[in-house]
């Protein structure tokens, strides 16, 4: 794959070579959180998934325009065109305004995603704050044929925009069987078609969120927020969008139809989808008692968690699947990352100590090589990390003074290793800058006397430090990758 940054495209469905319109400038949109309760792991997924993309283009040199929108109005219950609205609802419930309800939950997002060490994206446009671009867009589609007015709601004509585009271009699906499926919901018979959807919605009387429009006093509907938004801040066309597999039809298709219903040209080059999160082999959701917030997992405070898990433990595990793969979530599984993940920051505090020979019998560049292949091949962050453990055993192997690196081989694998670790995966050791550090750094330095001793054949010292250790509560162990080390429970 040479150095070309492959990406699979959800549209064409299959790896296409990312090239940017107008490199190196990149324009991406991800469609963003609806901000009415704490995130949970599946706002989890899109956020890593795309902070790697962002991170990774950046890294290659791109000027990444990244937009990531909050959903704060027009997300009606089950994403159809009826029922209440979701942060109208959470407001009526907790007795709230609106707006409340949708600070206090942009706050706690990005208190989760600064903890999961996701960047904040270039700009976060609020669809509560650009309605009168959603008007103007609604006027458009009108304006050209693709909408009808119907009691003071407007909808998208799915089947007139069919007879010239093809509604169905990015879920493959075929109008007829959207058509015969599901025909009599509730809140439909303005429609036309079942498969209309609202580009604007009249309020009902006592609907708090509501806006002036040349239709009614209303709302927009929620696909029209994205067009929006994305054409205003990246233009008609620009490269890269995504979200979750979830959001691809209806929220995707729409999008697609309505920019080129009201702009006449297909909005993006690129559309980009991560795979769904399970917990222990099932779907997750509310109503299924196993939504357990991002907060539930940073305190451990839930029925389903044997303990509590670091905002990187959780990152390290989603990264070790590829994001089109499912991911499914247990105890074991994480507690399994959580002992990769150390071991991996264990090695790189160890790569500091090494000191260079004179000749190398490793070939570093090799290493470095198969890092940018794993992720110009779709982002393979499975395969990226599987490799960077293949440099652990390189570092311990020079470590342990079986293998020795020169002073230039010695400073690729340090930028290798600190580019690919925090820059690109956006991992961070959670025990830099506090007593943990101090302890690693402690513990570091008994362990190599240790190491001495036995070296020198001085076995009452390396026993010594072992008893005295044991006799503070912490057990160490020797293992083919080196000493490990352990605070004893209890
Ligand atoms: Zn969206």
């Amino acid at each position: 794959m040479e150095n070309k940054l492959y990406l699979y495209n959800s549209l064409t469905r299959k790896k296409e070579v990312f090239e940017p319109a107008n490199p190196p400038h990149v324009g991406m949109y991800v469609c963003g959180p609806t901000v009415y309760g704490d995130a949970h792991l599946g706002h989890a997924r899109p956020a890593i998934t795309f902070d790697i993309v962002f991170r990774y283009l950046k890294h290659l040199g791109y000027k990444v325009r990244y937009v990531r929108n909050i959903t704060d109005v027009g997300h009606l219950e089950n994403d159809a065109d009826a029922g209440e609205d979701k942060i109208a609802k959470k407001a009526r419930l907790e007795q709230l305004e609106p707006m409340e309800v949708a600070q206090y939950y942009t706050n706690r997002y990005h208190e989760n995603m600064d903890s999961l060490n996701v960047l904040r994206p270039s700009i976060e446009p609020h669809a509560s704050g650009h309605i009168i671009e959603q008007i103007e867009m609604a006027k458009k589609i009108l304006e050209n044929g693709f909408a009808y007015e119907r009691n003071g709601s407007l909808y998208f004509d799915v089947a007139k925009y069919n007879e010239h585009h093809n509604y169905g271009v990015l879920s493959g699906r075929k109008l007829e069987d959207m058509l015969t499926t599901t025909r009599e919901l509730e809140g439909q018979e303005e429609k036309n078609n079942t498969a209309d959807f609202a580009l604007w919605k009249k309020a009902q009387p006592e609907h708090i969120m509501r806006w002036p429009s040349p239709w009614s006093d209303g709302f927009p509907g929620w696909h029209l927020e994205c067009s929006a938004m994305g054409t205003k801040y990246l233009g008609d066309s620009f490269d890269i969008h995504g979200g979750g597999m979830d959001l691809l039809f209806p929220h995707h298709e729409s999008e697609i139809a309505q920019a080129v219903a009201a702009n006449g040209k297909e909005p993006v080059k690129y559309w980009m989808h991560n795979n769904m999160i399970t917990l222990n082999g099932q779907k997750m959701g509310k109503s299924l008692g196993n939504a357990v917030s991002l907060e539930n997992f940073f305190k451990g405070d839930h029925k389903l968690l044997d303990q509590p898990y670091s905002p990187m433990t959780i990152r390290f595990f989603i990264l070790q699947a590829h994001y089109r793969s499912t991911v499914d979530f247990s105890n074991e599984a994480l507690q399994a990352a959580e002992k990769g993940m150390k071991k991996l920051f264990a090695a790189m505090s160890r790569l500091e100590k090494l000191t260079p020979s004179s000749k190398s019998d490793l070939n570093i560049r090799e290493f470095t090589d198969k890092c940018y292949e794993a992720m110009n091949d779709d982002f393979n962050t499975p395969i990226l990390i599987s490799n960077l453990f293949d440099g652990v055993r390189i570092i311990n192997s020079v470590y342990d003074k079986k293998e020795t690196l020169t002073a230039e081989n010695l400073e690729l694998l340090k930028k290798t290793f600190n580019e690919f670790v925090f820059d690109i995966l956006g991992l961070k050791d959670e025990g830099t800058s506090d007593k943990n550090q101090l302890l690693d750094e402690l513990m570091t330095t008994i362990l190599e006397i240790r190491r001495q001793a036995r070296a020198d054949k001085d076995w009452a010292t390396s026993d010594k430090i072992r008893d005295e250790l044991k006799n503070i509560g912490i057990v160490i162990k020797d293992t083919k990758e080196g000493v490990e080390w352990s605070i004893e429970e209890g």
